[in-house]
């Protein structure tokens, strides 16, 4: 078993106390559950993009950013050398198995907790607690509304019964979680009307959605009520509210999914004081950053466009780094299924914000001192303050 070592990867020379603080253990605000089972090349392939789908005939997935960094950073996590043919890493990873290939790269990502929306709970895929485990990190759940309201829906309740229903179940899964995440973006879009609906509206929209309870939830006006009935479960137990923005797969209007397009809802439940934390937001970082430079209770990252953004990622951090309070800016991996895009996002996060503090403090910018407290409070400072770990 090879020694972990998660600062090999820094590009650049730093002071010491920076380096430190770059390679300190993350918390990754934002994942989900890997699988544990022994994957086929093309359950693979389709793991390594949000397309969902096969490369066309004749080409791989692996011919990407992102299929490109797999074979860079994660074979020697294997004991392979750097830039190994796909197939030999895959036969590799075939050969050590799940279990161990998990272990070893989520290890080597340098986790210190993982935050993990268990919104799509499979079988196949890793608990919030096996997450914790394999990777040698603690570990707690964020529920997802939609999930919960597509239970409450096929339950088999009248309207009435169904938004008492929606109300208890929210509160009760809440209070094992760290956080609420919405994937309105994928529903209704962003755009919606930001006002609390009426309870009229609310119970003529419920007796509609029960006649086909299996269908997911669209209309605008129960996933409005879902978000508030959130609100309140979150301001009692001081949860922040995650939202689906930007990035995603080819279920989503991407330009739908614009958190400018939340600016409504982000004044409505500032009194709350419900932090609203955008997740992603690629390629409208600089959206977000200015919303969290304007708004006191908004907080961002750039997720899964690091991992997928790859070897251009830097770009894309130094966008972000532009405008946003540093102490608004948190990391994730949006790791599922596969733990190579764990280790991935964690390499590219200190890759990109190691080129990005070097350069700040070369051109006299800031002081060392000061790099290293901002690569702090991004890479975990921030998350256990926002969620309170
Ligand atoms: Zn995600």
């Amino acid at each position: 078993m090879p020694e972990i070592r998660v600062d090999d990867a820094l590009p650049v020379p730093l002071p010491d106390p920076v380096r430190a603080a770059l390679v300190a253990p993350m918390v990754d605000h934002h994942c989900h559950g890997v699988r544990r089972d022994d994957l086929s090349r093309s359950e693979f392939e389709t793991l390594i993009t949000e397309a969902g789908t096969p490369a066309p005939p004749g080409t791989t997935h692996f011919d990407t950013p992102a299929g490109m960094a797999i074979r860079r950073w994660c074979a020697p996590a294997l004991d392979l050398e750097p830039h190994v043919s796909p197939a030999v890493y895959l036969s590799r990873r075939a050969e050590l198995g799940a279990a161990e290939v998990n272990r070893r790269l989520l290890r080597k990502a340098g986790i210190a907790a993982f935050l993990v929306d268990t919104g799509l709970d499979r079988p196949e895929l890793l608990s919030a607690a096996e997450m914790g485990r394999t990777g040698g990190a603690a570990a707690d759940e964020v529920v997802r509304l939609e999930q919960i309201e597509q239970e409450v829906a096929t339950a088999g309740l009248s309207a009435v019964g169904y938004v008492k229903a929606l109300r208890d179940e929210l509160a009760v899964r809440a209070a094992r979680a760290v956080g609420l995440k919405s994937i309105a973006a994928y529903r209704c879009g962003l755009g919606f009307d930001p006002s609390r609906p009426s309870r009229g509206a609310v119970i003529a929209s419920a007796g509609r959605r029960l006649s086909d309870p299996k269908e997911r939830l669209t209309d605008p006006v129960l996933v409005r009520h879902l978000l508030w009935a959130a609100v309140d479960v979150a301001r009692e137990r001081s949860l922040p509210l995650q939202f689906h923005c930007g990035y995603g797969d080819a279920d989503l209007d991407l330009h739908r999914s614009d958190p400018s397009l939340l600016t409504g809802f982000i004044r409505a439940v500032a009194p709350s004081g419900m932090p609203v934390v955008l997740l992603h937001c690629y390629p409208f970082h600089r959206q977000a950053a200015y919303l969290a430079a304007v708004f006191p209770h908004v907080y961002v990252d750039v997720g899964l466009a690091l991992t997928y953004t790859a070897a251009g990622s830097a770009a894309v951090l130094r966008e972000m780094l532009e405008l946003v309070p540093f102490h608004k800016q948190m990391f994730s991996s949006d790791c599922y299924g596969v733990a190579e895009l764990c280790l991935l996002g964690a390499v590219y996060h200190r890759r990109g914000l190691a080129r990005v503090l070097a350069d700040r403090i070369a051109e006299g910018e800031w002081s060392a001192a000061d790099a290293a407290r901002i690569a702090h409070m991004i890479g975990s400072g921030n998350a256990r303050r926002v969620y309170r770990l």
